[in-house]
Parts: structure tokens; C-alpha cells; sequence
């Protein structure tokens, strides 16, 4: 369960039960004064005691502890207040910051349903949704003086490393990576996975998410990256896997447009239910909820970009938005 991946770095493996992802890699940059623990699991008893053993067996001292939540997602920051040493930083990337400290987050689940009606989810599978989705049950306590935020370029000087802080906005608006140059070791946190593709949804805060997280990719190409240590499962060929990525999303995006051209007029709903996906269930019916939830948040992502490029239009219609292929 804990690795030592270089001197002084460390894998943690963090169990997310009941949950697709299986488990989150949380890494240890263990030193004589401070350390810094990059993302913490879920807000939740198995979670909380696998992390805090590790910590433990690694002689972590909390009073010295820094995190950095590589983004506000509750598997990454849920136990950060937890485990974050009393006048220690909790850091996230600027604009997750703004938004974990700010209304947006409070209004976001309203936002959020508001949009989901209006893209033809039915109103009963929402109600069910409540009391199942994670984000809402497992995330970390905001309220804290601990919070701060990184930008581009700064440098965390932790167990005889420089540490770069790299924006990667996509997954996220505010998601970070740490670039260790000495090592050519990238932390790709939820950027780059490498046996499950990262989930590119909509976001109140955030326009064309795809286009955006397309661009921050083709920019990690340029980074030499000989070890890249995801957030979660295995690693793999960082080069490659970009290109795996990109190329995923431009046949999501062809998809949709597909499926836009043959059934003109569907919504989000329909549309995400005319797309592949790769869960097991006999139809786009018995998905489960919370996995068609997922699906249609990154179907309207798709959609977004193809509307950001004026491929196609909606138009809205008894409360209902629909879409059509431009003429
Ligand atoms: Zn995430």
C-alpha cells in the first residue's frame, strides 16, 4: 500500500469504496521539517483510517504537514482539513480555491440540476440522485483559514526538492500538477490517467472544458517526463497516453456531432443515450443513475465544444433545449 517511489516521495494507496476509480494515489514528499501530502481521499472512515496508517508507519509529523489538494474533487481534498497540520496550508490551484471558497460552490448543485432539467433529465432521476452522489457527501469542511491557493511557476521547496506548480485546467478549472525536474517526475493528478480517461464535464465556472482540456494537454507535451504518477491506478507511456487522450475526445466530439446530424432535435439526454459508453448495462435505461448522470455531463461538455466552434445550435423549446447541426 505505500511505495517509495524516490528518496523521500512516496505512493500511498488510498482504498475509494464502492467507488469505479477503486482507489487514489495519494504521494508523500516526506522531509526533516515540513512534508507535503498531495490529495487525501474521500471524508469517509475507510479512507481516513488507510491514510492516516501510512502517515503513521512513515513517521509523518502532522504539526508539519502541508496538503496540496491537486483539485477540489472530494476523493482529492475530502479529509485535507483532517490531516493538514493546525497552521499548515491546505493549497489548491487559483481558481478551484475561488471556487471552493466562494457562493459558486454553495449554488453549484442548484445550477446544476437546473441545467440537467433543462437538458431532458427526468425530474424523479434527479430526486434519487440526491442521496447518492459522493461530491455531496464526502467532501472536506471549506470553512478553514487553512486554505490557500497556488499559481503557475511557484515553487514548493519540500524533503530537498524544488517542486514547479503547472495549471492543467480541464478535469477542473483550478487543477494542478507538480513538475520535479530533477527527477523528470510529473504528478498528473487527474490530468493524464492511464487505464481510465479522465471524466471532462461541464462547469458553471468554466466554458468549452474539452477545448480547454485539450489545449492544456497538448501543452505536457513539452515537459520531458520520464515518470508520470497519477492520481489514479497504474502509470504508463506519458507521451502516448496524451496522444490516447486527444484523440478520445476528438472522437467523442465526432460522435456527437453524429448523433446531431442523424437526430436532429434531441436534447443532452437523448443525445448521451445515442453515444457508446463503456458501462456495463444492457441500455441507456438501465444505466445506473448516477452513471447516466456522469454520462450526460460529459456528453454536454462535447456538445459545448461544438457549439463554442458554431457546429451546431440549440434552441430551446417548452423548457427543453434541443439541438440541430448548422446549416
Ligand atoms: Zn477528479
Amino acid at each position: 500500500m505505500i511505495e517509495e517511489i524516490a528518496h523521500n516521495i512516496y505512493q500511498i494507496r488510498v482504498p475509494l469504496p464502492k467507488n469505479p476509480l477503486r482507489e487514489l494515489n495519494s504521494y508523500l514528499i516526506r522531509g526533516k521539517g515540513n512534508s507535503l501530502l498531495i490529495d487525501t481521499g474521500f471524508r469517509q472512515e475507510e479512507c481516513r483510517r488507510a491514510l492516516f496508517d501510512a502517515l503513521h508507519k512513515l513517521n509523518v509529523n502532522h504539526d508539519k504537514l502541508d496538503v496540496l489538494g491537486t483539485h477540489i474533487h472530494s476523493d482529492h481534498i475530502g479529509l485535507a482539513p483532517e490531516v493538514v497540520g493546525h497552521d499548515k496550508k491546505i493549497y489548491l490551484g487559483l481558481e478551484d480555491f475561488r471556487w471552493s471558497t466562494s457562493d459558486e460552490n454553495e449554488v453549484y448543485w442548484k445550477l446544476m440540476d437546473y441545467r440537467y432539467l433543462e437538458e431532458g433529465f427526468p425530474r424523479e432521476e434527479l430526486q434519487q440522485l440526491f442521496s447518492l452522489n459522493p461530491a455531496k457527501n464526502y467532501g472536506p469542511i471549506l470553512d478553514l483559514p487553512n486554505y490557500d491557493y497556488l499559481l503557475e511557476g511557484d515553487i514548493l521547496e519540500v524533503g530537498g526538492y524544488n517542486l514547479e506548480v503547472i495549471e492543467a485546467p480541464g478535469h477542473t478549472k483550478g487543477m494542478l500538477c507538480l513538475w520535479l525536474a530533477d527527477k523528470k517526475m510529473m504528478f498528473t493528478a487527474d490530468h493524464i490517467l492511464f487505464d481510465i480517461t479522465p471524466n471532462i464535464t461541464i462547469w458553471p465556472n468554466m466554458e468549452d472544458s474539452v477545448g480547454t482540456y485539450m489545449d492544456s494537454l497538448k501543452r505536457f507535451k513539452n515537459f520531458p517526463v520520464e515518470h508520470a504518477l497519477p492520481s489514479h491506478r497504474e502509470t504508463g507511456d506519458y507521451f502516448a497516453r496524451i496522444d490516447e487522450i486527444l484523440n478520445h475526445h476528438e472522437f467523442r466530439v465526432q460522435e456527437c456531432f453524429d448523433v446531431i446530424s442523424n437526430f436532429p432535435g434531441l436534447t443532452a439526454y437523448e443525445i448521451a443515450g445515442n453515444m457508446t459508453w463503456d458501462i456495463k448495462a444492457k441500455n441507456w435505461m438501465e444505466f445506473p443513475i448516477i452513471q447516466k448522470w456522469f454520462a450526460i455531463g460529459e456528453a454536454l461538455a462535447h456538445i459545448d465544444y461544438l457549439l463554442q466552434r458554431s457546429q451546431i445550435k440549440s434552441v430551446q423549446t417548452h423548457g427543453l433545449k434541443r439541438y440541430y447541426k448548422m446549416k
